[in-house]
């Protein structure tokens, strides 16, 4: 099952952030949605109802004027018949009255349908059409109105009362039928005016609620990974503390004492630290491993190889061998190397190990490797070297320390057996073989070379 615990930081953060960013595209895109949607309701408002209340406020003031002129006639009665000016002005007023309701009429159908027709209208559809359908019938019962009036003033009795009282509920009846009109149209932009207030107020709920949500996240995040940072910055430097613990002899520097800027800075420089401590104890490791080698390898009195390396080294170069390099090896031992000691004392006889092997090295390449196998027992490998070459460098050598004439060491002399490796040599036959010339030597009377 999915464990949000064990996700790596680096998971955590960027699911964290990709949450935190899809909220606020849907913040966006819902912000976008909504603006043009309460763009488009409130043109709504100012393209058609505006205008449509507008119309309505006319319609109400031609009705007053209509309601004017019908009292203005009621009252003069006989003395209206009788002036023949007045009713010319009457009529006058009346036919403009009339036009400027036509006119009103008209405008506000023209506003609803153009609405209709460009998709304008979106809140209450059926309500604005059939608010069509109520102008027009207000339409067709003024021109009623306005023909019984006519045909009214066309007679010009005096005292035919019905035809006044049909007029006067006629003009009732287009009152009450204007007055239904507004009261509708006044709902209906109260409706409308109530949506669009509360898409506003949705929207900004909604609004709130998401930008809430995304800032909540946004938060979580910052300290989640302020913390998690910290944690693991924290973890890195006990560690780092505990390593330079453990690497320290030194109880003084037992502890890192770093300052920075930042948490990133003080771990930077405690690193520095530690790497510089490091590389530090890497020379010391390197120099102790280099004095080790040498003790494991070289000789304390003479500093050439030891016993235990040359072991090593015949195995080697047995296995080089086979591949075709070829080799010669020279055993050498101090004649009489005992009576040195006996009559000269021990520190003499080891000057003369020394005074040998420093004869010895002058004489010998590079890649010959010398080394002390025994008390006063040495040996030479002497690599891409035959046997021919080999003999002549033993009787060089011989004849080198033969002539030793040094201040305070007596004269002494070596006996040398030399061979070359043969194909079917291993590492104790060629060794062997090399012994047996030496002992040749030394049975010869000493201070020879036996090869072979
Ligand atoms: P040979 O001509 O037959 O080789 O006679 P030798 O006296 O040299 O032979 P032997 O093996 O009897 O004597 C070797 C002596 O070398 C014995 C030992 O005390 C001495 N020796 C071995 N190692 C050292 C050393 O490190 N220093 C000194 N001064 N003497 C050593
Ligand atoms: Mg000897
Ligand atoms: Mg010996």
């Amino acid at each position: 099952m999915f464990n949000w615990f064990n996700v790596s930081m680096t998971r955590k953060v960027s699911s964290l952030s990709f949450i935190l960013l899809s909220f606020l595209f849907v913040v966006i895109l819902y912000s976008t949605y909504q603006t043009q949607k309460i763009y488009k309701e409130m043109q709504e408002v100012a393209e058609i109802d505006i205008p449509l209340t507008e119309v309505i406020a006319d319609i109400e003031i031609l009705q007053l004027k209509q309601h004017l002129l019908m009292e203005s006639i009621r009252l003069q009665g006989d003395a209206f018949f009788a002036d023949e000016v007045l009713q010319k002005k009457s009529v006058k007023g009346f036919e403009e009255f009339s036009l400027q309701l036509s006119l009103q009429l008209d405008k506000s159908i023209n506003i609803l349908h153009s609405g209709m027709k460009f998709g304008t209208i979106r809140i209450n559809v059926a309500d604005h059409q059939s608010l069509i359908q109520q102008i027009n019938a207000l339409h067709s019962h003024r021109i009623g109105f306005e023909n019984s009036f006519s045909r009214f003033l066309g007679k010009r009795e005096k005292h035919d009362l019905d035809s006044w009282e049909r007029l006067e509920k006629q003009s009732g009846l287009l009152d009450a039928q204007s007055e239904k009109l507004l009261i509708n149209i006044e709902q209906l932009t109260t409706k409308v005016a109530a949506t669009v207030e509360k898409q506003e107020r949705d929207f900004m709920i909604v609004n709130a609620i998401l930008g809430f949500s995304a800032f909540a996240i946004g938060g979580y995040l910052t300290l989640f990974t302020i913390l998690s940072f910290r944690r693991k910055v924290g973890s890195l430097r006990g560690q780092i503390e505990s390593l330079h613990r453990s690497i320290s002899s030194d109880e003084s520097s037992n502890t890192l004492r770093s300052k920075g800027t930042d948490e990133l800075d003080q771990l930077e420089k405690d690193l520095k630290i530690l790497v510089a401590r490091f590389s530090l104890e890497q020379d010391n490791r390197d120099e102790v491993e280099t004095q080790l080698m040498e003790l494991a390898t070289k000789d304390k009195l003479t500093g050439v190889f030891n016993r235990h390396k040359w072991d090593e080294q015949i195995k080697d170069e047995i296995a080089l061998a086979n591949r075709g390099h070829h080799f010669s090896l020279i055993l050498l031992d101090v004649d009489h190397f005992k009576k040195i000691n006996d009559s000269r004392g021990h520190d003499v006889g080891d000057n003369v190990l020394k005074l040998l092997v420093s004869t010895l090295r002058k004489r010998l390449r590079e890649t010959d490797i010398l080394f002390r196998i025994g008390g006063e027992e040495f040996a030479i490998l002497l690599r891409d070297t035959n046997l021919d070459d080999a003999r002549v460098l033993a009787e060089q050598l011989r004849k080198r320390v033969e002539t030793l004439n040094e201040n305070g060491i007596p004269s002494f002399t070596i006996s040398l057996g030399v061979t070359d490796y043969q194909d079917v040599d291993d590492q104790s036959s060629i060794v062997k073989r090399a012994d047996v010339l030496l002992y040749e030597a030394k049975d010869a009377g000493r201070n020879c070379v036996m090869a072979g």
